[in-house]
């Protein structure tokens, strides 16, 4: 399904068309068309999945349509359990509303709150914020939301680990009771169900839509999928774990460059695990020996770039790793089709990495289907700010719409700020203040 069938209209499928998004997401086909017919949404997705888009979108929309001869008060509200994350969803905000006449801005705590007042002063349609600085605004009066229509909050159950419900109870009782409201969790315990009864509580007469893009539990006789959230550098002492922890009889190890390849077997030898690369650089005599090799089990492990494996008639695997994922996703349907043939039981893992998401929203949307994350003791994601939050600062305006569509002044905090914050949060404890918020759990929030 093309993203021009969820109902968006033109100056968003340009913007999201920019972005190279293709397809949407299975948490946006899903969310897309409730978000627009008004409905209170409660959706268990996790990160990566586009659950971002899936809810801006149709915010976007809904407002670019009923446009209003309001006031300067806010419209949406996004609350977020981190300022990371905070900077990232208003990141995605302006990206996708480049082509409209709709502004926003991130609040959160950790920098000067007075140039965030003066922003608010001009007016904000969508705001996102965290719960400390929120709080703080609007015990200084520089916060009204009695013309709120939307409210979403962004990963209810890391408010709920983060101590948050308190602060979020507070601000939902300031909030006008005839409003939209959309919470997005990666899990739904009970106490994210709670959140969202009370969170819904104002529309008892509309009950809230629930969806869930949970990965679907595949039989036994297929393909088992699953990744992992793996910083790049560490990818190798991961897949070395994984090989003698779980005892892999064999795998099908893919990798983008050669170099890479090369240096991947050594690394596993030095971990005590015989690997062979095949990639362009190999002769065709040394690929054939490998090859026979491998299919005949003497090699348990073999490294391999896609466009060396292309070619390969491999037989029946019992696991394929994208130790890179492919960027796209005919390729990955390729790679984890060598595994499970003929009613055996295949894994393929993939190890997702720092700017991967984009590429795996796209896997996800081919297949309409979330693969199962996993995490494993002792890979947890380093805490660090993403690249894309630190390239945030946006030095010249963004391209001139095309005709059609209308101008822009997505606007966020002060650059200034959002770097600063950006910095001060990465590879130090950042401090937990009274009106503040907690520090990152995890990056990719
Ligand atoms: P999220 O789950 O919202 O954190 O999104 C994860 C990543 O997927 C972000 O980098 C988005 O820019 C990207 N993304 C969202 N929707 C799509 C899509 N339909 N196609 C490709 N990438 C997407």
């Amino acid at each position: 399904m093309p993203f021009s069938n969820l109902g968006l209209s033109d100056p968003i499928l340009h913007a999201i068309n920019e972005l190279g998004y293709t397809a949407p997401t299975p948490i946006q086909k899903q969310a897309i068309p409730i978000i627009l017919s008004g409905k209170d949404l409660i959706a268990t997705a996790q990160t990566g999945t586009g659950k971002t888009a899936a809810f801006v979108l149709p915010i976007l929309e809904r407002f670019n349509q009923e446009r209003t001869l309001r006031g300067k008060r806010v419209r949406a509200l996004i609350i977020t359990p981190t300022r990371e994350l905070a900077i990232q969803v208003a990141d995605n905000v302006a990206q996708y509303s480049r082509h409209l006449n709709l502004t926003s801005m991130a609040v959160y705590g950790g920098v000067d709150v007075e140039p965030q007042k003066e922003r608010l002063i001009e007016g904000v349609d969508i705001l996102v914020a965290t719960t400390g600085r929120l709080l703080d605004l609007a015990h200084q009066r520089a916060l009204h939301f009695d013309e709120l229509e939307v409210l979403v909050l962004d990963e209810a159950d890391r408010m709920v680990d983060m101590g948050f419900v308190g602060d979020i109870n507070k601000i939902i009782d300031r909030l006008p009771e005839a409003r939209q409201n959309l919470l997005f969790s990666a899990t739904m315990s009970d106490d994210v169900r709670d959140i969202a009864d009370r969170f819904t509580d104002s529309k008892v007469a509309s009950p809230a839509v629930e969806i869930s893009v949970s990965p679907k539990t595949k039989a036994a006789n297929t393909i088992h999928q699953w990744l992992i959230t793996v910083d790049k550098d560490t990818k190798s002492a991961l897949l070395s774990h994984l090989i003698n922890e779980q005892q892999w009889d064999q795998a099908l190890i893919f990798i983008e460059k050669k170099h890479a390849a090369a240096k991947l077997v050594v690394q596993l030898a030095k971990r005590g695990i015989v690997a062979e690369a095949i990639h362009g650089d190999r002769s065709q005599a040394m690929r054939e020996k490998i090859l026979a090799d491998f299919k005949s089990g003497k090699l348990k492990y073999l490294v391999a770039t896609g466009v060396a494996a292309r070619g390969l008639d491999i037989g029946e695997l019992s696991r394929v790793v994208n130790y890179d994922l492919p960027f796209k996703p005919e390729d990955y349907i390729h790679r984890i089709g060598r595994t499970g043939r003929a009613g055996a039981t295949g894994e393929a893992i993939s190890f997702v990495a720092m700017g991967d998401f984009k590429n795996l929203c796209a896997i996800e949307s081919r297949l309409d289907q979330i693969i199962e994350r996993k995490e494993i003791d002792g890979f947890a994601v380093r805490k660090e700010v993403p690249v894309s939050v630190l390239n945030f600062v946006r030095t010249s305006k963004p391209p001139m719409p095309k005709s059609g569509s209308q101008k822009s002044r997505s606007n966020t905090a002060p650059p200034q700020n959002r770097a600063n914050a950006a910095h001060k949060s990465r590879g130090k404890k950042a401090s937990v203040d009274k009106n503040d918020d907690r520090p990152n759990k995890h990056i990719w929030g």
